[in-house]
């Protein structure tokens, strides 16, 4: 860490925990002339926990005998309390004695301090522990940060940008991901290739905006026709959405297909250029199989896309079954 940082970093906020009100005076006295140091004081450690969540301190002072609780129960307490569990604990203690302080280490103390302290060698190890603390914290503080950018990057990433709905590569991901796991399960996957019926009409005389108006008013109708939480509605580019489902064979999708194409036509979007209905209507092409081990989820895309072709031919606003 760099100076600069350092000067930016607050003062210790040290919290003493010790029944004896000669020792917290004397602590009081060693830091008084350390303005940048806050001191806080606790008489009664069962009342420990509940004052630190208040002073939130940045080092704690702990002393070892005390009546009512043993000390070493109160730094387990004191490391298991949300509220403290980080704060670095030092152990101010009477006893000079090379088992205690390995069972302090071993209960989770961060220094160990035989009272009296030396004046300059408590306020180098207090502002030591303070500063890794405080450093730990922004550190955490950091990465907390960095999830949640991530998080929402990764929401971002996986949308398309115009109708809110997964994006190509969403559905790329998906697909073969579920497609490995029909191999690996032998279960049916399908999938459903849709195309708006004569879009281009409908931008050329509603307008590019008029278009993606009518986009959007599609694509949410497809996801909410869609049901179950492990299919996926995306879409697959300009005016062609997909539904993959998996765990359904062809027969299931083929009512899905025309649960869809209804869905759209409820919608009962004016559409004025079209030779097929007076209102925006859908053709679907609908393939299903259970993958053999070692194929490729382009053959599924490439069956549902002969099967739209098919309903195209056939006069549209329609669904066919791949053959
Ligand atoms: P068909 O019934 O045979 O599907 O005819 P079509 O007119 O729908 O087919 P075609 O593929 O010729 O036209 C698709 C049109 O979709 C072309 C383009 O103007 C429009 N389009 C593609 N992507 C977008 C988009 O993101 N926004 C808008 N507004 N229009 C788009
Ligand atoms: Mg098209
Ligand atoms: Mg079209």
């Amino acid at each position: 860490m760099d100076n600069d940082t350092q000067g930016k970093m607050p003062g210790p906020r040290v919290f003493l925990v010790d029944d004896q009100l000669i020792v917290a005076e004397g602590i009081r006295r060693m830091l008084a002339g350390e303005s940048d140091i806050d001191f806080y004081y606790c008489q009664n450690p069962t009342d420990a926990i509940n004052a630190a969540a208040k002073y939130q301190p940045t080092v704690i002072l702990q002393d070892l005998v005390m009546p009512d609780v043993d000390g070493m129960t109160l730094l387990r307490f004191l490391n298991k309390s949300p509220a403290t569990s980080k704060v670095p604990v030092i152990v101010l203690s009477s006893k000079e004695d090379p088992k205690i302080k390995s069972d302090a280490f071993e209960n989770n103390a961060a220094d160990y301090l035989v009272k009296p302290p030396e004046k300059i060698e408590l306020i180098a190890r207090i502002r030591a522990h303070s500063r890794s603390y405080l450093a730990h914290q922004a550190l955490d503080e950091a990465h907390k940060e960095l999830e949640e950018k991530n998080a929402i990057l990764e929401r971002i990433s996986s949308e398309d940008g115009l109708t809110g709905i997964f994006n190509r590569r969403s559905f790329d991901q998906f697909l073969q991901k579920e497609w490995d796991r029909a191999i690996r399960e032998k279960t049916n996957i399908s999938l459903i290739m849709i195309d708006i019926d004569h879009f281009k009409g409908y931008n050329d005389h509603y307008g590019h905006q008029g278009g993606d108006d009518c986009l959007c008013q599609v694509a949410s109708a497809l996801a909410e026709a869609v049901g179950r939480p492990g299919d996926m509605v995306a879409r697959y580019g300009g005016e062609e959405f997909v539904v993959v489902l998996p765990n359904t064979d062809i027969d299931g999708a083929a009512l899905i297909a025309e649960k869809l194409r209804r869905k759209v036509e409820g919608l009962a979007l004016p559409h004025n250029y079209s030779t097929t209905a007076n209102y925006v209507t859908i053709s679907l092409g609908v393939a299903g199989i259970v993958p053999a081990v070692d194929s490729d989820p382009d053959t599924l895309i490439k069956q549902a896309d002969a099967a739209l072709y098919e309903s195209k031919e056939s006069g549209r606003n329609r669904y066919c079954l791949s053959k």
